[in-house]
């Protein structure tokens, strides 16, 4: 996290809505939202005032037998997961660095992992949200009650906003029940090709997967290692009832018999966790990839041409991995990449080919002294609001990267 001297860290959200307010109406410092820290990929240059989110953790309303929650923005991921799985209940969206991050920090990232497929995304869970915006004015949309479409949908507009519109303080979120068991099957083939072909015949399987993911050589897992492999893994996990999920692995693994996989390894229930784990930690922990990337990219296109771009980055040693029903792939440049201008040969032909099928390339952490997205057309490093939205909600501002 970046050392400033500028901090204040809330006790209560009235605190925070004195601070802002006294802030637009006197000293206009720019602020920055942080949570866990964790995705600060863009931070903003100069002296900014970091607004320390974790003190707002507190638990506001939980009728588990309504399945929706009401909490500050500030609490972490572990926490609100330890609080919902004591009902039986969670939030099915993947984390990495679940200790650290914060709620209010995955909503303003939109972040998603690979049950994606099967369970959506941020969007679908946040049914209310209460938000400060950069003048201390308090406003909230949505409610407790599930179906809640009236109007202007703030909701939805504050998820993905990046901290760039408005500080996120209190949530509230539609919850699903904790299924019996899991399961996670490993095959690895010789080709994207390959995989390609399998992708095309599970979009017609008669199992239900929660999640696709595919890994190109440079992203294999632990928990489905072969050694010094140079293949691609296709992950397909499923969620539900112990005979129906065994029943599913069982069918899936016929089903891709005919492609002739290299390996095919299932893990069950309590055997998976580590699976899932490194699927969704694949951002960054102790000895990912990431770990010594010096840039990370999210690429969004065609599910079809996912399996094209994988075959793409493996040519250029960029360990990339898909959430292939999605179309979304997260790429990390090679650890021996070390200047701007390496970076750019790379990444160029992977810009070309996304944006040459309707896709986008964002960068989502990289050194700060790279102009990449000077430097490479097509690529972004954040999203474009309209003039209007920001106009109400920071006039001054305060909140611009
Ligand atoms: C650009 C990007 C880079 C990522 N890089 C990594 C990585 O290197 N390692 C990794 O493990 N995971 C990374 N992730 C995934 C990340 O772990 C998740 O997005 C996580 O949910 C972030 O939570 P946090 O509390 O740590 O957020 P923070 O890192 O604290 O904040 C992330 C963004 O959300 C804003 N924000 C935070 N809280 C609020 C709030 N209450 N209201 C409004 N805005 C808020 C911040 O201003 C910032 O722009 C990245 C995601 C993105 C989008």
């Amino acid at each position: 996290m970046p050392e400033s001297r500028l901090v204040f860290q809330p006790d209560t959200q009235e605190d925070l809505v004195r601070f802002m307010a006294e802030n637009a109406a006197t000293g206009r410092q720019r602020l920055h939202a942080i949570g866990g820290g964790t995705a600060l990929g863009e931070v903003p240059a100069g002296d900014v005032m970091q607004i320390r989110l974790d003190k707002l953790n507190r638990v506001i309303d939980y009728p588990a037998r309504d399945m929706t929650i009401t909490v500050e923005a500030g609490i972490r991921m572990s926490e609100l997961t330890r609080i919902l799985s004591a009902e039986n209940q969670r939030l099915p969206i993947d984390v990495p660095q679940a200790e650290q991050a914060t709620l209010g920090g995955v909503i303003a990232t939109n972040w998603s992992g690979p049950r994606r497929l099967g369970c959506g995304t941020m969007r679908d869970y946040v049914i209310g949200i209460s938000a400060i915006d950069a003048t201390g004015r308090r406003f909230s949309a949505g409610g407790r009650v599930v179906k809640n479409v009236a109007g202007y949908d703030l909701c939805k507009l504050l998820v993905g906003s990046n901290g760039e519109l408005a500080i996120i303080t209190q949530v509230t979120l539609k919850l699903r029940p904790v299924p019996e068991t899991s399961a996670l099957v490993g095959l690895t083939f010789d080709s994207t090709r390959q995989v390609e072909a399998v992708l095309a015949r599970l979009m017609n399987s008669a199992t239900r997967p929660m999640a696709i993911e595919v890994l190109n050589p440079q992203a294999s897992l632990n928990s489905f290692a072969e050694p010094q492999s140079k293949r691609v893994l296709l992950c397909v996990g499923y969620e539900g009832a112990e005979r129906e999920v065994r029943w599913q692995v069982e069918t899936l693994i016929a089903e891709a018999q005919p492609f002739e996989p290299r390996s095919a390894k299932s893990l069950f229930g309590s055997d998976a966790e580590p699976a899932w784990a490194e699927l969704t930690d694949f951002v960054l922990s102790g000895e990912s990839p990431a770990a010594r990337s010096p840039l990370t990219f999210k690429a969004s296109l065609l599910p079809s041409r996912t399996m094209e771009f994988l075959q793409l980055a493996a040519e250029a040693s960029v360990s990339a991995k898909a959430h292939a029903g999605n179309g979304i792939v997260l790429g990390h440049l090679p650890g021996n990449v070390t200047t701007a201008v390496q970076a750019a040969a790379i990444l160029k032909p992977l810009s070309e080919l996304v944006n040459s099928r309707n896709g986008g390339l964002t960068v989502l952490r990289r050194p700060s002294d790279w102009p990449i997205t000077e430097q490479v057309g097509g690529i972004t490093a954040g999203r474009q609001w309209s003039e209007r939205i920001q106009q109400q909600l920071d006039p001054l501002g305060l909140f611009r990267r």
